[in-house]
């Protein structure tokens, strides 16, 4: 039985008051959310060390959403995954659309953040997803085949299973367009059915998230579907009460 995730990206939103009373509500909200899901939250680089003195020692996780795949040096506005660690940080975003489209992350930079983030001892939450244009041309699978093919190929398949799969068509983000939870399950058997081909141990440990505008009143939907395992949750993750309703409904 795998655990299920629910992860907030809260993308380069909120200010110190804004964050904390938004971890304020999470965390006075906890008590209801079942012992199977794990929480998890991953603000701008900012917040992180406010992040983590409030949420030291309670049941919630915290991430970044991005990480350099360098190490050190001369690398601008860059951070570095050591940085992320002095942050107790447990999960690192990687590749999410946003960074794909907007500032030209490759597939294979983003395997290459996926293994940096491994070796660090973090988990990667690795994001993949197709255009709309590419739905409708019939592409999904060959595009999601393609975003992950370039992560196995760098890290092998062993690599997966401790780590985090997100599935978010691009369409679905931040536009209030939901896939429904037979689109979603479809894509999501797909990647296991994929991983499984190479290992079915890891196929069957591997968690996979979905992402685009779910919400507390799609949430359980989505989640009751075999094969997915949680959510990356935008926007209804800057809002306790919509957060806490989609950790509950899982
Ligand atoms: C995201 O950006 O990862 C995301 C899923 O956003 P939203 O929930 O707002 O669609």
């Amino acid at each position: 039985m795998r655990q299920i995730l629910v992860a907030g990206n809260w993308k380069m939103n909120g200010s110190t008051a804004s964050i904390a009373s938004l971890l304020d509500g999470i965390k006075a909200g906890m008590d209801k959310v079942q012992g199977n899901v794990s929480v998890a939250v991953c603000p701008p680089f900012v917040y992180l060390q406010q992040v983590a003195s409030a949420l030291e020692g309670s049941k919630i996780a915290w991430g970044g959403q991005n990480v350099s795949s360098e190490a050190s040096g001369a690398f601008t506005g860059e951070i570095a995954l050591d940085m992320l660690k002095d942050f107790a940080c447990h999960y690192v975003i990687i590749g999410h659309s946003e960074r794909r489209s907007l500032y030209g992350e490759s597939d294979e930079i983003v395997a290459d953040k996926y293994a940096v983030v491994r070796a660090g001892g973090l988990k990667p939450i690795l994001c993949v997803g197709e255009l709309l244009e590419e739905r409708e041309a019939g592409q999904t699978e060959a595009v999601v085949a393609k975003q992950l093919d370039a992560v196995l190929a760098r890290n092998g398949v062993e690599a997966l299973a401790d780590g985090v799969i997100a599935y978010e068509p691009v369409w679905a983000i931040g536009t209030g367009k939901t896939a429904s939870p037979e689109q979603a399950q479809e894509v999501h058997a797909f990647i296991r059915a994929k991983i499984a081909k190479q290992s079915q141990e890891v196929a069957d440990k591997v968690q996979i998230l979905y992402g685009g505008s779910m919400k507390p009143g799609n949430a359980a939907d989505l989640l009751a579907k075999p094969d997915i395992d949680g959510g990356l949750i935008g926007g209804a993750a800057l809002k306790a009460e919509d957060f806490l309703g989609i950790c509950t409904a899982a």
